[in-house]
């Protein structure tokens, strides 16, 4: 019986698979595509939290050896700012780069920690009692003490399960175009609607850039055959030119759902991913989102397989739950903004209606929504503030990053001089003696805060990481 039989190989799945390989459990990963078939390059935008979670396990600096451009900001509207520059991050920029050089990096790491991946095997049931999980494919069946499904917006999973995916379409008819462009705006990326149509232009860093757009006046199925010209038709109702673009290596025509399910937990098996969560693409979200619950439940259930509270493991959905709402709420704004923005048929108006929003708490939320930076899981304050918050890549005594030391998923037990112990497991936990303790857990959250007990300290870790 493996331990854990992860269903998809997208970045959702890649990512868990290496933080468990990592973490010494018998990790199956099972894809109904071709290991030479990889996935279309859909997402494109890394977010900084995105970025600390690939430092936090060495591949950060892989991702950007891949190339891509580094965006200090965006504009939303032709009005709105968002300047990244100011986060408090290593990663202060967008990082454009095409979803497959992230599997590309997730998959390498995937497999130099030992995860096993089945590909053509595509998964058609689970099923699970108290003591694991079998999960039925096109080629046989695997058992394993869990099963993640992180097998994408149809998830076989989830319907195996029966667990319900509720919302609703949010537009129809959003075309793509990977183009280059003869005469490139000045800003990238930019957001902006107007007479009937909203568009979004950014560069890849290269000489492709990707043009979204939607014209109320030219709505077709998903299936519809797609010219470059409705693009090109768009594009010029927004921005007033279509920036001469041509040679697409990719067009596309889809549409935009947002759903989530109410429980990314059904006893032995965890959704993750667009598997539990889907929203427009408006934000550069979904990737992004799908990593982070891979890097909230990775370590979980480590620790669960140690030894640790298998209560741990309700922790997954309770701390990912609201984080996904907030982002369907989030980029579903933008999108309803900017379909709201383009029934206005002159710029000024446009720039009258948004000033509103241009206003810096606006700006600063958002850009930590976006960014994942401001994302966290706790108390806004109070005695626990500190718990549930993003720990920042500080430097420590020995001249290592925080992010460093947290490396192959390990606790960091701190203080407030830099000093630190990394740990798996609960063993002779002693904190520093300055009273101002912090265990940081792998995901780069703050895990317990408050004074230098070691029993304490001692009896978080044997709960969240397990025993010696
Ligand atoms: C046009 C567009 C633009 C986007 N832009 C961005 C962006 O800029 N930034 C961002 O963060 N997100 C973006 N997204 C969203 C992003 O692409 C997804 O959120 C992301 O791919 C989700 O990753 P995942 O691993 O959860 O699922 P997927 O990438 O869908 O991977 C699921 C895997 O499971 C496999 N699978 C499916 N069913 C089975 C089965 N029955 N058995 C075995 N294997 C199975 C699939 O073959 C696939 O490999 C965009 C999406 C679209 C459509």
């Amino acid at each position: 019986m493996t331990d854990v039989v992860i269903i998809g190989a997208g970045p959702t799945g890649l990512l868990l698979a290496g933080d468990l390989a990592e973490a010494g459990l018998d990790t199956l990963v099972l894809e109904r595509r071709s290991a030479e078939i990889s996935n279309l390059s859909r997402a494109f935008v890394v977010h900084a939290r995105t970025m600390e979670a690939l430092d936090a396990r060495g591949i950060a600096e892989d991702l950007l050896a891949c190339g891509g451009a580094k965006l200090p900001g965006m504009r939303l509207f032709n009005r709105i700012s968002l300047h990244l520059a100011e986060l408090e991050t290593r990663f202060p920029y967008l990082l454009m780069t095409p979803q497959y050089d992230v599997e590309k990096v997730l998959l390498r790491r995937a497999l130099d920690k030992g995860a096993e991946i089945r590909y053509d095997h595509k998964v058609t049931g689970v099923e699970q009692d108290e003591v694991g999980v079998t999960v039925h494919t096109d080629q046989g069946e695997y058992a394993a003490a869990y099963a993640v499904g992180a097998d994408g917006v149809g998830s076989a999973v989830r319907k195996a399960i029966g667990m319900p995916y509720p919302g609703e379409s949010v537009l129809k008819s959003i075309m793509l175009a990977d183009v280059k462009l003869a005469e490139p705006p000045a800003d990238s990326p930019a957001i902006h609607g107007l007479n009937g149509a909203f568009c979004f232009v950014a560069s890849f860093g290269d000489e492709y850039w990707r043009v979204f757009g939607w014209n109320s006046g030219d709505q077709k199925a998903d299936g519809d055959p797609i010219e470059l010209d409705e693009i090109r038709e768009a594009t010029r109702r927004v921005f007033g030119t279509d920036f001469g673009m041509h040679s697409p290596r990719w067009i596309s025509r889809f549409h935009s759902d947002e759903r989530q399910v109410p429980n990314y937990r059904d006893g032995r098996v965890f959704l993750a991913g667009d598997a539990a969560h889907c929203h427009s693409p408006a934000g550069g979200q979904g990737m992004n989102t799908g990593l982070q619950d891979a890097a909230n439940l990775s370590w979980k259930l480590a620790a669960v397989l140690r030894g640790a509270d298998p209560a741990l493991l309700d922790t997954y959905n309770s701390e990912r739950h609201p984080v996904g709402k907030a982002v369907l709420r989030s980029s579903g704004a933008i999108v309803r903004l900017a379909a709201e923005r383009s029934k206005i048929k002159a710029a000024a108006s446009v720039l009258a209606v948004v000033t509103a929003l241009h206003i810096k708490p606006i700006e600063h939320k958002a850009m930590g929504m976006i960014s994942g930076v401001g994302i966290h899981y706790g108390h806004e304050s109070g005695e626990d503030a500190l718990v549930g918050h993003r720990a920042n890549d500080i430097q420590l005594a020995d001249g290592s990053r925080l992010y460093e030391a947290l490396r192959g998923g390990r606790f960091v037990v701190l203080d407030s001089d830099g000093r630190y112990e990394d740990k798996f497991v609960a063993d002779a936990a002693s904190a520093a003696s300055d009273g101002e303790a912090k265990v940081i857990r792998p995901d780069g959250y703050v895990g317990w805060a408050g004074g230098d007990d070691p029993t304490a300290i001692r009896a978080y870790l044997e709960t969240h990481a397990g025993k010696a």
